[in-house]
């Protein structure tokens, strides 16, 4: 690989556990990478790295942040909410607090309350398996899309739903 600044051609490095590599461009402050290639100018001091398959690494991080045993921090919080697609301000609508709170704590890495790391999980755990992206329109819609009764006794009326089972098993109809 030649160094896109001088054109030199550039000093592979193969990332052992000896030295991995600090993925702090994940904003979590103890991801290390190893089997990957880093490649240097030694001329201009270039320096760049290569993470294949950068979406998988990303849902193997998720999987192992929902699978932590102690409470989230909100650096952790903030990488599981951009992998769902969640601005800051809709994530801190969500969670019912202002968006400079949010700022605020993700600055300070603080740990979540143990309710809210539940939530968070949950939500995060919901989102990472909705391959319709049905559940996210609404977690990230606005508050006024989920129809609300107005007055003490309306209700709404069950919506008519139809399943029909075949020989796959149980398919939605209408
Ligand atoms: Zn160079």
């Amino acid at each position: 690989m030649k160094c896109p600044v001088c054109n030199t051609e550039m000093i592979k490095t193969n990332v052992t556990n000896k030295s991995p590599y600090h993925y702090k461009e994940c904003g979590l402050p103890e991801v290390y990478l190893v089997g990957i290639e880093t490649f240097s100018c030694e001329k201009c001091g270039e320096y760049s790295v290569a993470i294949p398959k950068i979406e998988q690494l990303h849902k193997l991080i998720v999987k192992d942040l929902l699978e932590k045993p102690s409470v989230l921090t909100f650096k952790e919080v903030r990488f599981l909410r951009k992998e769902v697609g969640f601005s800051a301000k809709k994530w801190a609508s969500n969670m019912g607090i202002s968006p400079e709170h949010l700022s605020r704590s993700e600055k300070a890495d603080s740990a979540l309350s143990v309710p809210m790391d539940k939530f968070v999980r949950a939500i995060v755990t919901i989102l990472s398996n909705d391959s319709h992206g049905k559940i996210k329109d609404i977690l990230l819609g606005e508050a006024e899309d989920l129809k609300v009764p107005h007055k003490k006794k309306e209700r709404f009326k069950a919506k008519f739903k139809l399943d029909r089972l075949d020989r796959n098993g149980w398919k939605f109809v209408a």
